[in-house]
């Protein structure tokens, strides 16, 4: 749980664009989702909610800091 990740989606946002790449986007964990063994995130510019997958697949991850 409480996983982020980079993911890329299609809304506009110059300014994550210059940070994480062309039309790649930071994703907060959607942790009701997560909880369920859903990799899913949701879009911090337009909020759209991405399905990465399940939890134990997917390698692009953000180590969050705690
Ligand atoms: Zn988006």
């Amino acid at each position: 749980m409480n996983r982020t990740a980079i993911v890329v989606c299609d809304c506009r946002n110059e300014y994550q664009d210059s940070v994480y790449g062309k039309q790649h986007r930071f994703g907060n964990p959607v942790n009701r989702m997560q909880k369920d063994g859903v990799y899913a995130v949701r879009c911090t510019s337009c909020g759209k909610v991405h399905n990465l997958g399940s939890m134990s697949s997917v390698r692009h991850t953000v180590p969050s800091s705690r």
